[in-house]
């Protein structure tokens, strides 16, 4: 059984889906290990450790994907890669099936087997292969940091002999993983947070965190929807909350917007009234732009000036802190592969929820229903 690392391919990828470290258990159950040279080079994994961790280092790429069972990734490779991997190999790392199922057709069609982090189910076995989370978990925080370094006030309350600086406002959208590190990372840089999510259940965890939750009436509709998410809300709910948001935004000098819902464009809940009313001098960063954004003027990836507020809409935070988020992703994707590893040997159980729930296709069919009707849809 031969287990594949390759060199991320995508622009700005700096992660790597295996660490040197994270090979001692998969040689043990005798499993070889084959590293596109390169790969872990900007998560601080040279190939001197790949080796020495007991994996064969080469330049050969073509090779790495045609003569491995197992490719671990942390984005999906592009469909002249895909066309390279064996019948039968599994490949897994997020996919983004349900945003982008179409640049997985070559996999797909060539029999490869595929499993997406993104639907590890989120129930307490899995905890510990939930990607999702560890990512967010860096993006949370990596937002408040690049937030601090535009912004042109301090984060503390300082008392100095030149006088009192007042500690910055910091306003957090959606409180899941993501909103709930920001809020953490904001407080201990001393900043004075505000957050609000459309479940009533995030209110607990805001407060504890030493947050102020704003509470918005929905009109009694619940914004809980199924395994832990948020539902997505009605126009008529969406724009029972924009008021109190624009609000809020107009107090702030940071706006960090983290709402989203599995699957769904994000939630729009900042208008462009609301980024006017914005001071000059605030930032606004939008972490749902990978699935279109929560404000009006999100332009995906792009760093705009408007009327004196910074709009950063990052695309990929967790690749700025590639080592820390490598290391995080690694250990999931190796959690995640020793459920479907016994004894060096590729044995998935589908009877299992998380292996079947996590699986996208096998032998060239679409297993995952919602797949496999969006690839029906766009045929
Ligand atoms: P997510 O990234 O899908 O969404 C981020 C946040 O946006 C969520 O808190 C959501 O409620 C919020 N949101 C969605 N629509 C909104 C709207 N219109 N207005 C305001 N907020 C909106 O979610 P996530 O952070 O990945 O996870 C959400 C929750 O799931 C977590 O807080 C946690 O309770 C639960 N969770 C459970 C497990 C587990 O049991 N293993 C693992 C991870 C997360």
């Amino acid at each position: 059984m031969q287990l594949g690392i390759l060199k991320e391919s995508q622009l700005g990828e700096t992660r790597v889906a295996l660490l040197p470290e994270s090979l001692k258990t998969l040689i043990a159950q005798g499993v070889t290990v084959v590293v596109e040279a390169g790969s872990g080079a900007l998560s601080s994994a040279s190939d001197e450790a790949y080796m020495q961790a007991g994996a064969t280092v080469t330049a050969d790429r073509a090779m790495v994907l045609a003569t491995s069972q197992i490719l671990p990734v942390v984005q999906a490779p592009p469909a002249e890669d895909q066309a390279q991997i064996q019948a039968g190999a599994v490949l897994v790392g997020f996919l983004r099936p349900l945003e982008a199922p179409q640049l997985l057709v070559t996999a797909i069609a060539g029999k490869a087997m595929l499993f997406a982090m993104e639907l590890v189910p989120r129930i307490t076995r899995a905890q510990a292969m939930d990607a999702l989370s560890s990512m967010a978990t860096v993006a949370g925080y990596k937002a408040v940091i690049e937030a601090a370094n535009q912004l042109p006030r301090l984060f503390p309350l300082l008392m100095t002999a030149a006088g009192t600086i007042a500690p910055a406002k910091v306003f957090v959208i959606g409180a899941g993983v993501a909103g709930l590190q920001a809020i953490a990372t904001a407080r201990r840089l001393g900043a004075v947070v505000e957050a609000y999510d459309v479940r009533a259940a995030a209110g607990e965890q805001v407060r504890s965190l030493g947050a102020k939750f704003l509470d918005v009436d929905l009109g009694g509709i619940s914004g809980e929807g199924e395994g832990g998410y948020a539902r997505e809300l009605s126009e008529e709910a969406l724009e029972r909350g924009r008021a109190l948001i624009a609000q809020a935004c107009a107090r702030a000098d940071v706006v960090i917007t983290t709402a989203q819902v599995p699957g769904r464009p994000a939630p729009l809940l900042i208008r462009r009234g609301a980024v006017e009313g914005m001071k000059v001098g605030s930032v606004l960063v939008d972490l749902a732009a990978p699935a279109g954004g929560n404000c009006e003027l999100t332009k995906p990836g792009v760093t705009q000036v408007l009327g004196g507020v910074k709009l950063l809409a990052p695309l990929n935070l967790p690749a700025e802190v590639p080592v820390h988020a490598s290391q995080l992703y690694a250990k999931n994707v190796l959690n995640f592969l020793g459920l479907i590893l016994k004894k060096g040997e590729l044995k998935p159980d589908m009877g299992d929820e998380i292996v079947a729930g996590t699986c996208v296709a096998a032998g060239g069919a679409v297993v995952n229903a919602r797949v496999a009707g969006l690839l029906q849809a766009r045929a």
